[in-house]
């Protein structure tokens, strides 16, 4: 176990011997078997005003779109037909659905006998508890920074109280809990960095999702100057560690680590990864869930060659935490 210390000093340091390290750890506890999950990226429309997201209310230099509960249910169908057997839908913070639509999708999703990851943000826990009633089996939620005064400024009317709220809500509701953080942001230290790994530990979350920060143009951070190179070693540094503290839970390589590094996705998952998140939104939509520019959706059939070339294997079972 690492002292806040160490990590410190690791995220500092020029010295990579961690990833290796990292990836030892996957092998033991989580196997060479990676779990794909099917991305739903159902609605564009987002309330909230998010700094870094280009789905900020405030962008209107954006398309939005919603898809009807029939075309989720649809793509979730096409999803279980390719072999997924996790379903993610994911949205901004959209009021258009109500908690009876949304049971009625989840409800008509769970007969195809897949697990669901719900990604829709902040709500009330009642509504968390309808969700899972009807079936919702694990929710994402990033933090994003635990750094409490960052973490205000980024998302104005929200506050970081409400969202570890959520967070210990969706634990006591018994979903697989799903967090993660934003690496990179203006005025991020290495220190707040080392809070959100011990934070990750202190919530004992099922999953984490790392993202290196990649500004948006139509964004109040979108002239922030930032080295996506150092940023990507940033973000591979932080998942290592969050793999070596956690061990036997599930870490997606993700697509802004894709989109910032071509071979983004291979390092990922042999620096800690066992998850990757294939986008099946319809082509039509999924360009405009723009929340970065030159997002890399993350393709099924090149996914499953970059596996093999790693000699690694799918799963074949629905991804829950290892016990
Ligand atoms: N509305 C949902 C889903 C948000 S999109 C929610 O609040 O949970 C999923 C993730 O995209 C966010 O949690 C955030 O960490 C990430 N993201 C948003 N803008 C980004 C940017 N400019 N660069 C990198 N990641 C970003």
């Amino acid at each position: 176990m690492f002292s806040k210390e160490e990590i410190i000093k690791i995220l500092s340091s020029n010295d990579d011997s961690i990833l290796k390290k990292a990836d030892e750890i996957r092998k033991q506890y989580v196997g060479d078997s990676i779990h794909l999950r099917g991305l739903i990226e159902f609605s564009n429309y987002c309330n909230r005003t998010c700094y870094y997201c280009g789905l900020r209310y405030e962008n209107k230099n954006i398309e939005r779109y919603r898809l009807s509960p029939e075309d989720i249910t649809n793509t979730a169908k096409y999803a279980k037909s390719l072999g997924l057997k996790t379903i993610v839908l994911q949205s901004g913070e959209d009021h258009y659905y109500s908690t009876s639509i949304l049971c009625k999708i989840i409800e008509e999703i769970k007969k195809l006998d897949v697990a669901i990851t719900l990604s829709i943000g902040e709500k009330t826990y009642n509504e968390y508890k309808a969700y899972k009633d009807a079936g919702a089996d694990r929710y994402l939620l990033r933090i994003e920074t635990t750094d409490k005064k960052l973490y205000n400024t980024l998302h104005p009317n929200m506050s970081f109280e409400n969202r570890l709220e959520c967070l210990y809500n969706l634990k006591s509701l018994g979903y697989e809990t799903g967090t993660g953080c934003l690496v990179g942001l203006p005025e991020q230290t290495i220190e707040s960095l080392a809070d959100d790994i011990l934070f990750f530990k202190e919530l004992d979350a099922d999953m984490i999702g790392i993202g290196p920060f990649i500004p948006h143009p139509n964004t109040p951070l979108g002239n922030y100057k930032i080295d996506l190179k150092k940023n990507f070693d940033l973000s591979i540094k932080v998942m290592a560690l969050t793999r070596i503290l956690l061990k036997n839970i599930n870490i997606p390589a993700t697509t802004a680590m894709e989109t910032i590094n071509k071979n983004g996705q291979i390092i990922a998952l042999q620096s800690g990864a066992n998850v990757i998140m294939p986008n099946i939104t319809n082509d039509e939509y999924k360009k405009q869930y723009n929340i970065y520019p030159n997002k890399q959706n993350q393709d099924i059939i090149l996914t499953k060659e970059k596996i093999s070339s790693i000699g690694r294997t799918i799963s074949n079972n629905k991804g829950f935490r290892y016990k």
